[in-house]
This record gives C-alpha cells, sequence and structure tokens, in this order.
C-alpha cells in the first residue's frame, strides 16, 4: 500500500522529534505527524544520562557547543516555617563528574534534532495534525487535518498533555491540576552563577535560577497563577520581586526577554503501550518542573522504545502489538517511581502540615550530612 508506514509518530515536541529519529535509525519507515508551534521559550537541565543518549543516537553533537554545564546544585529554605531545611549543596565533583548535566535552550535542542531528522532518508515529516485515529485489521488507520489518510502498524503519542493517541488507544489517565504554575524568562545578573543551579524553596513552590552562560540565568518560578500574572504585569515590580526573591545574592537581575507561564498539572497513565500503541513523554507522564524530571523520563521513554524496536522482528505477523506490550513492561517502574518521587517532593514542599515538613527537613539533613544517602539521591535525580 502506498500510504503505509511502519510507524506513524505524531507531535513534534522534543520527545517526538527525538522519537522520530530513534525510530527512523531503527530501519523502520516512519512518518512524523508535527504540526508547526510557536518557540519552545523553556530551557531543560539535562542530567549526563541523557545528553549520553542524545549524543550517542545522532541528536545532539558537542554539548558544551549547545548548553551550559551544571556543576552544583544549591538548595536553600526560603520558608519562614519552624521546621526549616538547612542549606544543600551538591558538587558533581564529590560525586565523579565533571558536571550533573547541562541547561539547554529547548529551541535549541528542537533545531538540532530537526537536523538529525532530516538526515534520515525513511522519515518523512508532515506539518500536520492527527484528526483521527482507528484500529482496524491490524494496522491504524490515520487521518490528518490536511486531508492525508494513511495507515501504520505501530502508533507512537509523543502529542503531550492531552494525547490524541492516548484517546484512540483508550489508555486511562489520572490528572491533578495546580492551582501553581510556572513562569520562566531569562535573566542577566549582577554576579554569574559559575555553574551552580540554585533553588529557593518557597512555600508555594520553587523559585529556580539555571546558569545559562556567563551572567545569563534562566529563572523556573513556581507560585499561585495569579501571584506570576500579576508579577508579570509590570517589568518593573517583576524585577524587584526577583531582587527580593534571590535575597539579593546575586547583584542587581535584570528581565531580558518576555516572561512565560506555564500551567502546572501531575499526570499519569494505566499503562504506557498496548494494542500497536505507545505513548512517549508528556502523553504518558506529566509533573511539575521540579527536580528536572519531565524531559529527563521522555528521554529514557525514546531509549526504551528504541531498545524494543532494535528487538522487533518487523517481518514477523502482530511485531507492532508485541512491541507496544514490550514497551509498556519496560517503562512501568520507572514512570511510577519517577512520578511518586515528583509528587513527593511537590507536595512536601507545598504541605502546610508539621509532620510533612518535619518529614522534608529531615530528609534535607539525611542528604546534607549522610554521605551514602547524597550518592543514592544524586544517582536517582540523575536517572541512573
Ligand atoms: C517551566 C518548565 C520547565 C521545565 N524544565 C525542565 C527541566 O529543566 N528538565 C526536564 O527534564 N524537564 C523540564 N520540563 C519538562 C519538559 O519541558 C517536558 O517534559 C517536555 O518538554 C515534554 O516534551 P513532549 O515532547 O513530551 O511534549 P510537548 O512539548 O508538549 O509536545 C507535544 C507536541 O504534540 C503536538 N500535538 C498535540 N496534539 C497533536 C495532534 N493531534 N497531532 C499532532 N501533534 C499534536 C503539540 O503541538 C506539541 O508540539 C519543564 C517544564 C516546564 C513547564
Amino acid at each position: 500500500m502506498a500510504n503505509h508506514k511502519q510507524i506513524a509518530v505524531v507531535g513534534g515536541g522534543l520527545v517526538g522529534k527525538a522519537t522520530a529519529v530513534a525510530a527512523a535509525s531503527a530501519g523502520f519507515s516512519t512518518i512524523h505527524v508535527a504540526p508547526r508551534t510557536p518557540l519552545d521559550r523553556r530551557t531543560s537541565a539535562l542530567m549526563g544520562p541523557s545528553v549520553t543518549y542524545m549524543i550517542d543516537a545522532g541528536l545532539i553533537g558537542d554539548p558544551e557547543t549547545l548548553g551550559v554545564p551544571l556543576s552544583r546544585i544549591r538548595i536553600i529554605d526560603a520558608t519562614e516555617r519552624l521546621l526549616r531545611a538547612p542549606e544543600t549543596v551538591f558538587n558533581a565533583a564529590e560525586f565523579g563528574h565533571r558536571a550533573f548535566g547541562w541547561n539547554f535552550a529547548n529551541a535549541r535542542l528542537g533545531e538540532s534534532f530537526s537536523q538529525a531528522g532530516a538526515t534520515r532518508d525513511n522519515l518523512e515529516l508532515r506539518a500536520a495534525s492527527l484528526g483521527t485515529a482507528r484500529r482496524l485489521d491490524e494496522s491504524w488507520q490515520l487521518e490528518l487535518d490536511d486531508g492525508t489518510a494513511l495507515t501504520a502498524d505501530l502508533l507512537v503519542g509523543a502529542d503531550g498533555k492531552g494525547s490524541s493517541v492516548r484517546k484512540a488507544a483508550d489508555i486511562g489517565v489520572r490528572e491533578r491540576n495546580f492551582e501553581q504554575a510556572a513562569m520562566v524568562c531569562d535573566l542577566e545578573l549582577g554576579r554569574g552563577l559559575d555553574g551552580e543551579s540554585v533553588e529557593f524553596h518557597y512555600p508555594n513552590g520553587p523559585f529556580t535560577l539555571v546558569p545559562a552562560g556567563e551572567k545569563r540565568a534562566n529563572l523556573v518560578w513556581i507560585d499561585a497563577l495569579e501571584v506570576l500574572e500579576d508579577a508579570r504585569r509590570d517589568a518593573e515590580r517583576l524585577a524587584s520581586l526577583l531582587n527580593e526573591k534571590s535575597r539579593h545574592l546575586f547583584g542587581v537581575i535584570k528581565v531580558v526577554t518576555p516572561s512565560f507561564v506555564f500551567p502546572l498539572s501531575m499526570l499519569s497513565v494505566e499503562v504506557a503501550g498496548r494494542d500497536a500503541a505507545v505513548l512517549v513523554g508528556e502523553s504518558a507522564h506529566a509533573f511539575p518542573p521540579i527536580g528536572a524530571q519531565g524531559l529527563n523520563l521522555g528521554l529514557r521513554d525514546v531509549a526504551s522504545l528504541n531498545a524494543c524496536l532494535n528487538a522487533a522482528n518487523p517481518g514477523s505477523y502482530g511485531w507492532a502489538d508485541a512491541v507496544s506490550r514490550s514497551y509498556a513492561a519496560a517503562r512501568r517502574s520507572d514512570l511510577t517511581r519517577t512520578g511518586a518521587f515528583v509528587d513527593g517532593l511537590f507536595t512536601s514542599l507545598l504541605s502546610p502540615h508539621l509532620p510533612a515538613q518535619a518529614l522534608r527537613s529531615a530528609g534535607l539533613w539525611g542528604l546534607k550530612t549522610v554521605p551514602g544517602l547524597r550518592k543514592h539521591a544524586i544517582s536517582f535525580g540523575m536517572g541512573q
């Protein structure tokens, strides 16, 4: 059949682009259904294993040319609570690493992933949205909003939180929306961060400055939506709030790009794949940007799908269904563990209850003073 592909990847975010490259590199005829979208202004802290995957998969070259190394992480309890946590610093050198990872602008990563895709002859890019998807006679029948109809053996949903692929595959989802949102923008500091990511933990959420080279920093500020909307109404007021919230530790802070606000939610799925459909990235999991886990987990989805595709026998009957089942089994524990980790971090920070605050405080004391615990936490946070 002319309009048939072995794999259709839906969604042109970073995870969709990485998946399309992985599918084509594994030798499958692939279509990438990716509508044009506004520039992604976020940045992502990606840990060592994610960076290694991107290099090995040919998605990026030398990370030094694209991103900024993250060599230290400092956590400052900025709550006025009775039970406060100690200031804690993690230094990559202490764990034998030059850096925990790199901070990348999503737009630059996207460009690099697209360039990698353009070199794969068996990868067709279609700037359209998925309209409908139905499973019939062992294949997925797809209609795109540009009028194209096609079939595919394996359908990959990389189409974000509201995933149409997830709905078509009838995969159950649990979602919780938060009152908090995240503001991002770029800052010029009076004094550079020198590779250190600094997280101030406020009762409404973390306020994080991530090094972006020289005196630049990327802000990720989580707070109640109305607080953020109010703060960004007036540029001068925003700058003054940022100086205050960073406790004037970095000299005078200037806001150098427009700010963007992202609503936050927690999302998990009953299963990450079945019936020849698989979910990667935020179609399968989403959480607040705390502990830099989202895209790291998404890239682990891609690596795992890549392994399943390399082990598949595309000549055999039902190969795509077998891939969806092996992928779902391979992803189950990582998705559950990471979701629980981020939920625990976020909920304990926001909790007004003393027992939860005591537990968090004790946890951070442990991380500050017990070497084994520090090492374990860092390995976990890095996705190792
Ligand atoms: C403020 C903030 C900071 C963050 N910082 C970090 C960090 O430091 N480290 C980290 O690891 N993670 C971080 N994350 C998380 C990370 O950004 C996400 O996990 C990642 O971008 C998700 O990528 P994705 O491709 O799965 O989803 P998306 O980027 O949402 O892409 C989904 C795509 O699917 C497309 N789509 C939707 N419907 C259809 C359809 N019907 N047909 C075709 N296409 C469709 C959309 O247009 C979109 O392009 C952060 C998140 C936020 C909000």
